[in-house]
């Protein structure tokens, strides 16, 4: 047997939900685990942030870092992540574009605080905590402006299948080789061809459930979205909401999505506005920092 390949997982700021999505492999671990040295994982092995820290540069094969980096620490432990693994994985939509965690780029930080500490009731005394928590950043900026990355794998989070694709590519030295259209090419709904009379919420009127959603007036931003979790979300009932980014990296995924809104609904621009209420929110959710709006956004921000 060969020898178990050094591996380290880093997490910033982040829900969890793509190493979940990791253990969420269940019986394929048993393959794995035996070929896996863990060099580092917060929250399952006991390794402390100063064990990363002494091994040797480029001495951990494989890295994969979950979130953003909202905070001085998690800026450096990405920072870190990338002095020691040969190859870094920016595993999930929070690493690869910003993701969730991003949208707070829409308010500036003492907004943010303001809504989490200073007006909320749950929180005694309405203060900022400055004492046992790294300090956070200003923004959010995207991951690949302080290191970069070799390998991207979108989603929130990433499905269990192409977590277990690229982990036994990586290991036996192969391509990784993931579905390379977009969501609709993977969904089953029927498409008429028919332009959309008006947008609708999730929660307004029973869809068809043989029909394109997008046709129905649901946004679903299947045509922009990157379809690795093939179609996942439209294929059981629900509108795709773009989370694993844009076909082909960088490219703005909301300004692509909204482009695709106006061959599919005709409608005048104002008639759009009254009807869509979150456009940030519904075009943007998981790629906000990385997109060219948002990049717009940082800058206004550094300036300050
Ligand atoms: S990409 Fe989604 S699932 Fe993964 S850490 Fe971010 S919010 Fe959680
Ligand atoms: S827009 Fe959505 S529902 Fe319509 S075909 Fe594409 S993925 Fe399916
Ligand atoms: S269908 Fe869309 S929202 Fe659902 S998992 Fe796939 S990319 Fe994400």
């Amino acid at each position: 047997m060969t020898d178990p390949v050094p591996i380290a997982m880093g997490q910033g700021s982040s829900c969890w939900g793509c190493f979940q999505s990791l253990v969420d492999i269940h019986l394929g671990l048993a393959d794995v685990l035996p070929l896996l040295d863990i060099k580092y994982w917060q929250a399952v092995a006991d390794f402390k942030l100063h064990h990363l820290e002494s091994y040797p540069d480029k001495s951990v094969v494989v890295g994969l870092y979950e979130g953003m980096a909202r905070t001085e620490e998690d800026v450096h432990l990405l920072k870190l992540m990338r002095d020691k693994c040969q190859i870094l994985i920016a595993f999930g939509s929070c690493s690869c574009f910003g993701g969730i965690p991003g949208m707070a780029n829409f308010s500036d930080i003492e907004e943010c605080c303001d809504v989490k500490f200073r007006n909320n009731r749950t929180v005694k005394g309405g203060k900022v905590p400055s004492e046992n928590v790294p300090p956070l950043e200003k923004t959010v900026k995207p991951n690949n402006s302080y290191v970069d990355f070799d390998i991207y794998l979108p989603g929130c989070p990433p499905t269990s299948k192409v977590i277990a694709t690229a982990v036994n590519a990586l290991l036996t030295g192969r391509p990784i080789e993931l579905p390379a259209h977009a969501v609709c090419h993977y969904c089953e709904r029927e498409k008429k061809e028919e332009p959309v009379e008006s947008w609708l919420r999730d929660f307004q009127g029973i869809s068809d459930p043989d029909r394109c959603l997008l046709e129905q007036g649901y946004l679903c931003l299947g045509s922009s979205t990157w379809g690795v979790c093939e179609a996942q979300c439209p294929n059981a009932g629900a509108p795709c909401k773009g989370c694993h980014g844009p076909v082909g990296h960088f490219v703005d995924h909301g300004a692509a999505s909204i482009a695709m809104l106006g061959s599919y609904g005709p409608l005048e621009a104002e008639e759009m506005k009254a009807q869509i209420k979150d456009p940030l929110g519904s075009f943007w959710r998981f790629t906000y920092p990385a997109s060219h709006l948002g990049q717009i956004r940082l800058r206004r921000e550094g300036k300050k």
